[in-house]
């Protein structure tokens, strides 16, 4: 039977030393040879157990790396200083002077602009399309296309993509499809339904403390050692490498996901259908009014819902604008972007993390600056959050 994620990660035991039940951190940027034939070998390719310096690897990051190949079921992972050096790296080692990619359109600003405007810079050109119309996706693959990228669940607009059927697309024209999947981790595997490549930024949910930066890629072991190579290595030759104090401390929070994606879903779940019977526009994927709503069942492990991330309708800028710092003054959360922390955060993606995506492109997909993002909490009490949020509601006069 095929083991479910949570249960992958529970099974995956590295001893300390002396026998601790945390694997002991390696503190060393370099790695003694015994003898100078090994020295070589060790350069020429990847020994198990042997290592030759960090930006390479180093035990603790290999540790951090195969719990997330655990969670993506994928042969093999690799760990970054951050979601975008994941990203970037990733899409770089597939990609090169001449090549194209065909990206969702609602993806993080962040990625939007490294491919808006940096990959031009190296040749590579990016057909930005609407991920849900696959017509609009097939239209917009060349032959000089070699990726196609999206976001399992969109930022922040929350579509749902069709992995199985971008798969079918991707080997129709001998291309590789690349899923960042950091808004449902254990919720979705896209491995297991056809992505070739899955990318997290470790940021958000998987680490779930707000205190460190991350990411990670999941693969196959032929494109994780080729991301390594000393000679053409993107992750290598970049260097984006993760502190191993910051891999102890990432791998001692995942173990805790699948109980804290529960209550993140658990709570998003109920505000949103309190919004939505407040008479608000809502969008989240556990709703039957959203327009992806059979996708998502067809496409989720079950018992861990439907993530943390609401996206609500306020109307109008102006109303965006007192909501946030007045939800934050009345103990709803922080006014702060980001995701996957123990307490609520909201903000405004127009102004923020998705202002890097032109003003066209954002009011073509609905993405104006009455939208604001909700990362909900593990909130203990979430009625009275609710009961919070609400109070707010009616002194911005959203609710009369
Ligand atoms: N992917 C998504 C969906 C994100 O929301 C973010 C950051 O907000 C990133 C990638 C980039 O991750 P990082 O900030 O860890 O570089």
């Amino acid at each position: 039977m095929e083991k479910k994620p949570a249960n992958r990660i529970q099974d995956y035991l590295v001893f300390g030393e002396f026998g601790g039940v945390n694997p002991s951190i390696t503190d060393s940027s370099t790695f003694t040879f015994l003898t100078s034939e090994k020295m070589s070998e060790i350069f020429e390719h990847e020994i198990e157990g042997c290592y030759l310096y960090s930006r390479h690897m180093n035990p603790m990051n290999h540790f951090l790396s195969d719990a997330l190949a655990l969670l993506e079921n994928t042969p093999s992972a690799h760990v970054f200083a951050s979601g975008m050096g994941a990203i970037s790296c990733a899409t770089l080692q597939l990609c090169h002077s001449g090549d194209e990619i065909v990206s969702s359109r609602t993806v993080y600003g962040g990625t939007f602009a490294l491919f808006k405007n940096i990959f031009p810079n190296l040749g590579i050109k990016c057909n930005f399309v609407d991920i849900i119309n696959l017509d609009e996706v097939e239209k917009a693959i060349t032959p000089r296309t070699k990726v196609i990228y999206c976001e399992t669940i969109s930022n922040p607009m929350l579509e749902v993509a069709n992995i199985p059927e971008l798969r079918k697309l991707a080997d129709k024209y001998n291309c590789k499809l690349v899923v960042d999947n950091t808004f449902t981790p254990m919720i979705i595997s896209p491995y297991n339904l056809g992505a070739h490549v899955v990318v997290h930024s470790l940021t958000k949910y998987i680490n779930g403390a707000s205190d460190a930066v991350g990411g990670c890629v999941c693969a196959d072991k032929e494109f994780i050692s080729s991301l390594k190579d000393v000679n053409s290595g993107y992750s290598m030759l970049l260097g984006p490498t993760m502190d191993s104090l910051r891999a102890a401390s990432i791998l001692k929070n995942m173990r805790t996901l699948h109980v804290r994606m529960q209550q993140h879903s658990k709570n998003a779940m109920f505000i949103s259908r309190q919004l939505q019977e407040l008479g608000l526009r809502v969008i989240y994927p556990g709703l039957e009014n959203h327009p992806q709503f059979e996708l998502m069942n067809k496409l989720m492990n079950p018992g861990l819902g439907y993530s943390g991330m609401v996206t609500l309708d306020v109307k109008t800028d102006e109303i965006a604008a007192k909501l946030l710092p007045m939800m934050q003054d009345n103990l709803v959360g922080y006014f702060a972007v980001s995701l996957g922390f123990y307490k609520t955060l909201f903000s405004s993606p127009s102004h923020s993390t998705s202002s890097e995506i032109p003003e066209d492109v954002r009011n073509d997909i609905g993405m104006t600056g009455s939208i604001v993002r909700f990362s909900f909490g593990l909130d203990f009490e979430i009625e009275r959050t609710f009961e919070r949020i609400k109070e707010c509601l009616y002194n911005v006069g959203l609710l009369k």
